[in-house]
């Protein structure tokens, strides 16, 4: 006797046209188009990190620099891109058991009529959705001064994070926080108005937190709060800082801007972003933490690397991969 599924495969065809003549259509379910919440989890050691989304913006292709159009064809086609290409904003909140640290604060929804921004702004709902509070976080450890970065520092004229102390790289925050050498960067810029509103920008941002004491300078590289290491890696701009997470001797370094365009940039190093002060140094850095990266087998978290940005990356081939994280659920 043939088998069952053998015997309905014949007449099958014809159950579904009867089914369809039968049984009509349901009405029309309009298309949903939201995502999960934008929160993922993972462990690292006893640590929990979880990178949190603040948005997503698509990126035109001339935003990246140094790279040939044939160096930018081939790696965006490697990863089956087009222009413009989406890129995540996404910060990385650490628990270790006795202390709550936020990498990075999102946008705030800042500059929201800017095409860089547009849409952004959702780190605390993600936040949120994740189970955390603002209220609890208590270390902001800022990778550099990006209105993607501390956009999200305050909320109008008040801290969002009402507990948490403010650290970040005197190279990078000296020239906001200092009126004389703010004055002098001003006075120096091709455009002063823009300049001066930019430092005004900064100065809403960075004050409130100045003013109650909750504001700290990195001076060099070493341990910030327990279980975490600063690493200058100045280039984007000149006090930009990256951070390396230990625990039970695992480790992850998170990267802030060292790379936007990850189809391209690990591929071609070298190429570097329009936002880049200093696109020598910029690359010199992404090239050493690269390589330490993946020399240590190290996890890697990236600002803008397709959210939750969070992988290892594989050096071969005179060039570097990126291998994103598997989907986990932490147990
Ligand atoms: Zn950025």
């Amino acid at each position: 006797m043939r088998p069952l599924f053998r015997r309905l495969r014949g007449v099958a065809p014809l159950v579904g046209m009867v089914a369809l003549v039968i049984c009509p259509a349901r009405a029309q379910v309009p298309l949903v188009k939201t995502q999960a919440p934008g929160f993922y989890r993972m462990m690292l050691g006893d640590f929990e990190i979880t990178a949190l989304n603040d948005g997503v913006v698509a990126y035109p292709v001339s935003t990246l620099t140094g790279a040939t159009p044939e160096q930018i064809t081939s790696g965006l086609a490697e990863m089956r891109l087009t222009a413009p290409v989406n890129m995540s904003y996404n910060a990385f909140l650490i628990n270790t058991g006795t202390r709550l640290n936020l990498i990075d604060t999102g946008t705030g929804g800042t500059f929201a009529e800017s095409p860089f921004f547009r849409g952004a702004g959702r780190l605390l709902a993600n936040l949120r959705a994740a189970g955390y509070r603002p209220e609890q976080v208590d270390d902001i450890l800022i990778t550099h001064i990006g209105p993607d970065h501390v956009g999200g520092l305050t909320h109008g004229a008040n801290r969002a994070f009402p507990h948490a102390m403010v650290r970040a790289a005197r190279s990078e925050v000296d020239v906001y926080l200092d009126p004389a050498k703010a004055a002098a960067a001003i006075a120096a810029a091709p455009d002063k108005e823009q300049a001066k509103a930019w430092f005004q920008f900064q100065e809403r941002l960075l004050a409130p937190y100045v003013k109650e004491g909750k504001f700290r300078n990195i001076d060099a590289d070493g341990t910030i709060v327990p279980g975490v290491r600063s690493l200058a890696t100045h280039g984007h701009t000149p006090g930009h800082t990256s951070f390396i997470v230990e625990s039970k001797g695992q480790t992850m370094i998170v990267l802030g801007d060292l790379v936007h365009w990850g189809a391209v940039q690990f591929a071609y190093p070298s190429a570097s972003t329009s936002f880049d002060s200093d696109p020598a140094s910029a690359t010199a850095q992404r090239q050493r933490v690269f390589q330490m990266a993946a020399d240590g087998d190290y996890w890697v978290a990236g600002a803008h690397l397709a959210f939750p940005g969070v992988g290892h990356i594989r050096a071969g081939e005179g060039r570097y991969f990126w291998i994103p994280a598997t989907y986990t659920i932490p147990r």
